[in-house]
């Protein structure tokens, strides 16, 4: 594993950017995820979150392959507005289910967006995948599967030198208590999950068919699969910092791997474990 390996969350809410003094520590920008893996720098998704990415590039070129869970506004919003598919240097994968091209064209032109995609000047390659699919980049093995989501979501493992995160977001549990044997096998052994967790339990009832899990079932999937470290993520539009305390301490009473994710946490993938050693390595990286 290399000293440099770590996740940096950009965009950690659901649904809706929810800028304002409520969620100022949480975080208001939608679903991005950066990831760094021997060698190689992943995207998870391009929410409102990933404007702050390419601010972050300096102006310099980027090289990146984006994996898109699925293709609803949360997850590609801030694609238009990532400033290294500017630069004329910058080489960019985009993979993502079938239609994820004509989805991009489509959110780039009128009447609802002023330019379309050709006003980018990166090297750019689109590659359509399915749920189920294996592949690589450069040394980081990626494995998928389906989630359960209007639409579908894809969820990813990646694994590279000893360690392994999954991405899942979005997904509802199914509603019999069972444990999706697919999701539940990608996840075997993870150094870190990174999971759905927009409603409450108590909200699932009203909620179903929207698409969304809870801390309660991240928990339950983490514990089963024999992840170090639960991350919960795509927070609902209507929860204050304050509620996501709550949240965060219930969470942490299931699993003491479970934190909430907040934009701006950078966690180094060799710190995910037990929350002793973990908080440690945190407060020295929290920004
Ligand atoms: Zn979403
Ligand atoms: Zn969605």
């Amino acid at each position: 594993m290399q000293h440099d390996d770590f996740v940096r969350f950009w965009g950690v809410r659901g649904s809706i950017p929810t800028p304002g003094p409520e969620t100022q520590n949480v975080g208001g920008n939608t679903s991005c995820v950066e990831v760094q893996l021997a060698g190689q720098r992943v995207i998870f998704d391009a929410g409102s979150g990933l404007r702050q990415l390419g601010v972050q590039q300096g102006g310099m070129p980027m090289v990146a392959t984006m994996l898109f869970s699925h293709l609803h506004w949360d997850h590609i919003q801030g694609l238009p507005f990532f400033a290294p598919l500017y630069h004329p240097q910058s080489a960019l994968v985009l993979r993502g289910a079938e239609g994820l091209c004509h989805a991009l064209t489509k959110q780039m032109s009128g009447p609802t967006f002023p330019v379309g995609m050709e006003i980018f000047n990166a090297a750019l390659e689109m590659s359509p995948l399915q749920a189920g699919m294996r592949f690589s980049i450069g040394r980081v093995q990626v494995e998928t599967c389906a989630l359960n989501h209007p639409g579908g979501s894809i969820a990813y493992r990646l694994s590279a030198a000893g360690k392994s995160l999954v991405y899942a977001c979005d997904h509802e549990h199914p509603a019999d208590g069972k444990l999706p044997p697919g999701l539940l096998r990608l996840c075997l052994g993870a150094d870190l999950l990174i999971y759905d967790a927009q409603y409450l339990p108590e909200e699932m009832e009203s909620k179903r068919g929207w698409g969304h899990s809870t801390y309660v079932e991240g928990a339950r999937l983490a514990q089963a699969a024999g992840a170090k470290h639960l991350l919960l993520t795509h927070h609902d539009p209507a929860r204050s910092d304050k509620a996501m305390a709550e949240i965060e301490h219930r969470a942490g009473q299931l699993f003491s791997g479970a934190q909430v994710a907040r934009e701006g946490l950078r966690l180094p993938l060799s710190s995910c474990g037990p929350a002793t050693e973990r908080e440690h390595a945190l407060e020295a990286t929290l920004s």
